[in-house]
């Protein structure tokens, strides 16, 4: 069956994307509507279905690997010791829109607190 998960597509490249960087079982492309000089979307390459509450012993060392290649990127742009952002949106009080499993990392301006 052809997903029709939006990320899913875009890690197979059968929708574009500008990927940033990829691994086995990572994929890492630009936000389509980037909010800072820096938005990078990391999910896992395998459909981890609607948010981190599905997030179970299989797929834990997965967070763990988004979180750590987000850092190594924040790190190769140049802006990991100013600082800068990584978010999971979940469900739709959160603005969640798309339910295969990301990393938002955001980079390159200042944030404020609380986030809004
Ligand atoms: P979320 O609100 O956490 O579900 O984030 C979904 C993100 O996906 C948003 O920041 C969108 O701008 C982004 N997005 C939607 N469509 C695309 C696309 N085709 N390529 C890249 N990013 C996208
Ligand atoms: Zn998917």
């Amino acid at each position: 069956m052809p997903t029709t998960c939006l990320f899913c597509r875009i890690a197979a490249r059968e929708v574009p994307g500008k990927i940033v960087f990829e691994s086995e079982r990572v994929v890492a492309f630009e936000d389509i509507q980037p909010q800072a000089p820096t938005h990078v979307l990391l999910i896992p390459r395998e459909h981890v279905a609607a948010s981190t509450l599905d997030v179970t012993e299989r797929t834990r060392a997965l967070v763990g690997e988004l979180v750590e290649i987000a850092a190594r990127i924040a790190r190769d742009r140049g802006f990991a010791d100013a600082g800068y952002r990584l978010v999971f949106n979940t469900n739709a009080a959160a603005g969640q829109t798309v339910y295969h499993l990301h990393l938002h990392l955001l980079g390159g301006r200042s944030f404020g607190w609380p986030p809004g």
